[in-house]
């Protein structure tokens, strides 16, 4: 298993100076993240408000590269035009 840097592992809240691993930090700040949002109404707010901001910037950015510049691009990296 992955142990994390001792100066992260030390310095960051989440890991209680355990030497956790990056995936046992990022577990325990998302459920931190969740209790939190929970029972905080302001940031509640401003996280949904992103996540819907997300949602609507991925189903309307989905433009295309014109073709002749993708090609131009996958000749450069030497793959073939799908
Ligand atoms: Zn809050």
């Amino acid at each position: 298993m992955v142990r994390a840097v001792p100066a992260f592992g030390w310095g960051y809240p989440a890991s209680g100076g355990r030497g956790l691993s990056y995936k046992e930090i990022a577990d325990t700040a998302r459920d931190q993240s969740h209790h939190h949002l929970d029972s905080c109404g302001h940031c509640a707010s401003a996280h949904d408000f992103e996540a819907e901001l997300r949602q609507v910037i991925a189903s309307r950015c989905v433009d295309r590269a014109p073709e002749c510049l993708r090609r131009r691009i996958l000749d450069a990296l030497g793959e073939d035009p799908r």
